[in-house]
Order: structure tokens, then sequence, then C-alpha cells
């Protein structure tokens, strides 16, 4: 067991002092890799070195079980409309507190729809049809409506809602797209979050994929996506909130915290405690980047038995670290992995490919959608993983790839000095696989390099 008290939480406390305001801060980071200057976001660890830094080894029995989910439902700091699923557009008395524009919904097909870009574009809300009658087939049981943001979602249906966490200038706020898909036929509700952390795209396309290709009609159960989370830090191709926090470290949040702590308090009430599953999906960050793999407490039976859904994609046990989304949501009862995929800053397609392919594949083992399924070959589960950090500042070059295996002492790059010449090889610390690198690059002495993984003796045990 490591410190409770995160490093990063000490460096941040320490050099935040040391930032006169956060807009220069902001500033600063366009600047950050011609200057060389240290900022505060560069020495926040991120969560795909923490979270495996931090983890608890596997038991080697899963005795954990998660607990009942909680059905509460806590709509504070949700600023909605009275009566959103049925209103059309108001006439509007501006001597009257207008409601902020921040719950308009749209019900839409998943056909017609346009991605959730521009909400505030979206048009008032049109009931949806009349209760559509399930195919009768094989008589799945029928969906329930679902409600979700004040907004009464039939069976059947898709729509595209949103969410606001109040804690904007309310007649400028500006609302998060949620898209929801609830199925005629009763089944799990299955969450996806993405961009959590905002400069990270992949996740962002995954959803849009997995979500507009879904037929409500043929759906059993719900899926809700919230395709980016962190909106104010999407619009700044930043990982932070506004304040430089890391929203990933703030769940479940609280709802007279920190602004990190009230967002995430918003999200989780509004949502995530409506979910009985949940994908968040993250990239790895800082010049860093990772075989599409899910990060899971392999110490927990449900969520260890919910990673088997996943076709072709590697699994890290992590137990996490307090405040992730993950494990606040496990800690609720729901069943909850990190999906890692590529890169920060980047859209990469066989990235998004390997993550959309893995989502249809867990709503198919979830009885969520029927198709013709091919499963790939089991990818392994990691037990184990170690980060290898530089013991030197330099230039890293790299001598293997993302994915190649390799031995224990084998070289696996160098970090060269430009001024000195020296050069200074980093060798692997055991026998596994790379399942995250970062990219050549400028690095101080313990900068995170290498992810090695050691795969079970028992795949999927
Ligand atoms: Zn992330």
């Amino acid at each position: 067991m490591r410190t409770p008290i995160p490093l990063y939480c000490l460096l941040s406390g320490t050099l935040l002092v040391s930032l006169t305001t956060a807009t220069q801060a902001d500033e600063n980071q366009a600047q950050k890799t011609k200057t060389g200057t240290v900022l505060v976001a560069e020495l926040a660890e991120d969560e795909s070195v923490e979270d495996i830094e931090q983890s608890e080894p596997r038991k080697a029995q899963s005795t954990k079980e998660a607990p009942e989910p909680k059905p509460s439902v806590n709509n504070r700091g949700q600023d909605t409309p009275d009566n959103p699923a049925k209103k059309v557009a108001p006439n509007i008395d501006l001597k009257e507190v207008a409601p902020p524009p921040t719950a308009e919904s749209q019900v839409t097909t998943p056909a017609s729809s346009a991605p959730a870009s521009d909400p505030e574009t979206a048009e008032k809300v049109a009931e949806p049809e009349a209760e559509t009658p399930p195919a009768d087939e094989t008589t799945p049981e029928p969906a329930n409506s679902l409600t979700l943001l004040d907004t009464e979602v039939l069976p059947g249906t898709s729509t595209r809602l949103a969410w606001s966490p109040g804690i904007q200038i309310a007649g400028l706020s500006q609302p998060t797209p949620v898209l929801v898909v609830n199925g005629a036929h009763a089944g799990p509700t299955l969450c996806l979050t993405g961009a959590v952390h905002g400069d990270e795209l992949n996740g962002i396309e995954i959803i849009r994929r997995a979500m507009y290709d879904l037929e409500p009609d043929k759906l059993s159960g719900r899926v809700v996506g919230v395709p980016i989370v962190n909106l104010p830090g999407f619009q700044q191709a930043s990982r932070y909130l506004p304040d430089r926090r890391d929203l990933n470290r703030h769940f479940p949040g609280s709802p007279d915290g920190s602004l990190a702590d009230r967002i995430a308090y918003s999200l989780f009430e509004n949502i995530i405690r409506h979910c009985d599953m949940l994908v968040d999906i993250h990239t790895g960050s800082l010049k860093r980047t990772n075989l599409p793999q899910l990060r899971a407490d392999m110490n927990n039976a449900a969520v260890a038995e919910f990673t088997r859904g996943f076709d072709r994609m590697a699994v890290v046990h992590s137990t996490g670290s307090p405040g992730m989304l993950r494990n606040a949501a496990v800690d609720a009862g729901i069943t909850t992995v990190t999906l890692e995929a590529g890169e920060s800053h980047r859209i990469q397609e066989h990235q998004i490919e390997a993550g959309v392919n893995s989502l249809n594949s867990l709503m198919e083992k979830q009885g969520m959608i029927s198709r013709m399924f091919v499963w790939g070959d089991p990818e392994p589960v990691y037990y184990d993983s170690d980060w290898i950090r530089t013991e030197y500042g330099g230039i890293l070059f790299s001598s293997v790839e993302l994915g190649d295996r390799v031995t224990q002492g084998e070289v696996l790059g160098y970090v060269a000095d430009p001024i000195t010449n020296a050069q200074y090889p980093i060798r692997s610390s055991s026998d596994g696989r790379i399942i995250g690198m970062a990219v050549d690059q400028v690095v101080m002495a313990g900068f995170a390099a290498y992810h090695i993984g050691t795969e079970a003796e028992v795949p999927g045990e």
C-alpha cells in the first residue's frame, strides 16, 4: 500500500502557488514544449500511470461482491425546465426568470441524427411516437420509459438530452449533450463516458459510432452516452477543467465542494447512478500511447466477469485511484471498467475500430443486441504490470514498439543527453509485453516511459 495522498496532489498544491493565475497557465500551456516551462499539468500523472502504480495486487480468490446499485437520484444542481418532455417553443416573458438553455432535448432516430455537437441549435422537443409495440418474434419483455434529466424517454426511441452541471453563468450556460437509446425491450442500462479528460478524443468517436449504429426497436435495455463529459476542457484541447483540476480525481463529487467536485457530483447523481454498467473511455496522455486495453479491478468478481464481454481487448488489473469515476461507480454498485485507446489529442482509426468492436461484443454478450458477431482470439489478462521510468533527462528514443514482447533486461530504448552526448539505455524489468509507452520526446528523469504487462498464468481466470 502506498501513501493515501497521491504524489500529484502534493506537487500540485506546492506548484499552484507559483502560478499567478489559472488563465496564465492556460496560455503558458501552448508554449510549454518550446520553453520547457514545467507546469502543474505536466507533473500530475495520468491515470495510465497512476492507477497501475497505486494498484493493489490481485488476490488469489475473488471474494469481493459488488453491492446493490443505489436507486437514489438527486437532481441538486440541475437546472431544468419544469416540463421538458412535453414543451413546445415557449413564449417567454422576459421579466420572469427563464430557465437556462440547458435541458432541451430532441427525439430523433439514429439514422437521421447528426453528431451531437451543437445542442444549442436543437429544436424544441417533439413528442415521441406512441408506445412502440415490440416485435413479437421471440416475445421479449417490453421496456419501460426511462426518465433521465427530467425527461421521459419512451421505449423504442432515441433522443438527445443535455446535462448541465450548473456551474456557469446561467444565461451563458452550455449544456453537455447526452445521447440516449431506450430499447423496445427490457434489459440493462449501459453507460458510456468519453473525454472526462478533454483532450482524449478517440472515445468521443467510439461512442458516436457505437450509439448511432443502434436500432431502438431491436435493442434490449438502454444505452446512455456522454461523448464529451469535460466540455470546457474539450473546447480548449485541455485534459483539465478550467480550474486546472483533473475531473477524474473528484468522483463521486460533492454538491458544495470545488468546481471539480460539483461537476463530478452532478454527473454522478444525474446520469451515472442510472447505469447498471459503465465503460469510461480514456486514452494515454502526456505523449504516451496504449494498446487498446481495459483497466479493471479483477479482485471484483462482477467486474472480472464483465471484462469477458469485450472482444479482443487486453485486460490490465488495476484497483485504480481514489476519486476516479471507475472507482466511485464500482463503489455505487455499477459494474465499471476504463477502456484505454491510443493517445490524447489524436483521432486514431484503428483504436476507434477496436473500441467500437469491443462495445458491440459487450452489448451482444449482455443480451442487448443480436448480431452475427465473430469473436476474435481472447486477449491476455495482465494481472501484473509495471511502469519503467527514465533515470535521466534527455531525448527519449525507443527501440521497441507498442505490442512488442520483451524479455527482462532487454534494452527498450535510450535517453540521449544532447549536450554531453551521453546515452542511457532503458531496460525491461521483466518478461512481458509493451502495453503502453511514451512516444519519442524530451523527458526528464522519472518520466514513466514503458508499461510492461505480465500475462496471467490462467488467462481470463
Ligand atoms: Zn483520461
